[in-house]
């Protein structure tokens, strides 16, 4: 009742920049030369809209604007050049018409939406996006890719008075935050938060000890392994009323803080929760980029969704800490999958004569774009292991197989994190590399 008359006062309150919904061509953003110190107070701002439609179609409903603490990210990437994710959204001055932030993203509802259930009915998920605050009032825009061409379309577009009185403020200490891990400072790091779910109040010691080794299995892996000087881990402690998480399938319901569940679109494995914005309450306790949560529970699973959440069991069985770095490799940067189910052949996510949008995939409709030019000159395409080569003998190539087909979709090297948890492939380590090097200019 209160969120419904907050929603209606701040409606009120603000114009719409564009109240239409458009699908006209989408301008790319130039290098507009922003410099942060211009346009932006050195705090964090928050947008919270809900993201429902079905299979077909998607809208955006606004919920809330709140200001956080201070901001995590780069004073000089504001503008993400990485076409990566299924959405993303721009900040634009409303005095000058600069688009002076953009990211990218995915979310849980575009990966519901190529479930069976979003055929046969609609749904809404709560959804929200981080930014450093402009200095005056702004424009936000979502994009999202056409589910057939993958072009971008413009589907929501708001403008936010920055004096609006309704500009929610979060509350700060409301939970303990904790260092982890400390290499370098805010501005030219990568800032991941761990969030506990799950873990009653006398579980503290064990929600440190699960962090602990979520940053061992991080830095077990190269190239996290030689870039620690510039990877922050903090942890926020929030205790549950229950101990573990929902388990569906077998009618397990627990009262935890963030509702984790297992038999994510009826896969028992897939644990996520929908509840995004409150994991970013949250989050929100210290300066972050990238969320992880480490869930209470022995079971094995786990989720990662680009610029989104990570998710994993914290309980040490199976290949625990390499599942919170193939997790984090999609969360991070939406590094895809490498692995191949058999008999797969055709996929809504990877659609036949499209470019994957992953850096670590390609249908060679864009492939100069990725590691073409990292394959000797005499390297067959498609690339093949010869029996009885080893590692050492491996070449990047273009071997067939990914992205849970069998042909047609091609990965650079033979193993990798991203297909069976052993070390990242020369691919994804230049990707992540890449990437890293952006976050921490
Ligand atoms: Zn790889």
């Amino acid at each position: 009742m209160k969120k419904a008359y907050i929603f209606l006062l701040f409606a009120l309150m603000t114009i719409s920049c564009s109240t239409q919904k458009s699908t006209s061509n989408v301008t790319p953003v130039a290098n507009e030369n922003v410099t942060y110190e211009e346009y932006f107070t050195g705090n964090t701002m928050r947008f919270d809209f809900h993201h429902a439609g079905d299979s077909k179609q998607e809208f955006y409903y606004f919920d809330r604007v709140i200001r956080e603490g201070v901001w995590a990210g780069s004073h000089l990437s504001l503008i993400n050049p990485f076409d990566y994710g299924e959405q993303h959204f721009r900040i634009i001055d409303k005095a000058s018409g600069k688009v002076i932030y953009k990211n990218n993203y995915c979310t849980l509802f575009n990966e519901w939406q190529t479930t069976p259930e979003a055929e046969v009915t609609s749904r809404s998920f709560p959804e929200g996006v981080i930014f450093p605050e402009p200095k005056n009032d702004f424009c936000i825009e979502i994009y999202a890719r056409n589910k057939v061409s993958k072009e971008w379309e413009k589907k929501f577009a708001q403008t936010v008075n920055i004096n609006d009185f309704n500009i929610i403020s979060a509350k700060e200490n409301k939970y303990e935050g904790i260092d982890i891990h400390i290499g370098g400072d805010l501005a030219h790091s990568l800032d991941i938060v761990l969030l506990p779910d799950g873990f009653t109040a006398d579980e503290k010691e064990k929600f440190i000890e699960s962090c602990n080794m979520w940053s061992d299995a991080l830095f077990k892996y190269a190239p996290f392994s030689n870039n620690k000087h510039r990877i922050n881990i903090r942890a926020v402690w929030a205790a549950s009323n229950e101990k573990g998480i929902d388990k569906p399938g077998f009618g397990k319901w627990v009262d935890n803080l963030l509702n984790t569940r297992f038999f994510t679109f009826n896969s028992e494995r897939y644990q996520m929760t929908e509840e995004f914005q409150k994991v970013r309450d949250i989050a929100a306790e210290v300066p972050y980029e990238s969320i992880f949560i480490l869930t209470n529970t022995d079971k094995y699973g786990g989720g990662g969704i680009y610029n989104f959440y990570g998710l994993g069991s914290a309980g040490k069985t199976g290949r625990t800490g390499e599942v919170y770095v193939h997790e984090f490799g999609h969360s991070l940067m939406g590094l895809g999958d490498e692995y191949i189910e058999l008999g797969n052949t055709v996929s809504a996510l990877y659609p036949a004569g499209k470019e994957p949008w992953e850096a670590n995939l390609t249908r060679f409709v864009n492939f100069e774009g990725k590691w073409e030019k990292s394959i000797e000159k005499d390297t067959p395409i498609p690339t093949t292991v010869e029996e009885g080569s080893t590692e050492k003998d491996w070449k990047i190539g273009a071997y067939e197989g990914g992205g849970y087909l069998e042909k047609g979709i091609f990965r650079g090297w033979p193993e990798c994190m991203m297909k069976a948890l052993t070390d990242f492939c020369p691919v994804c380590q230049e990707a992540i590399i890449k990437y890293l090097d952006y976050i921490c200019k």
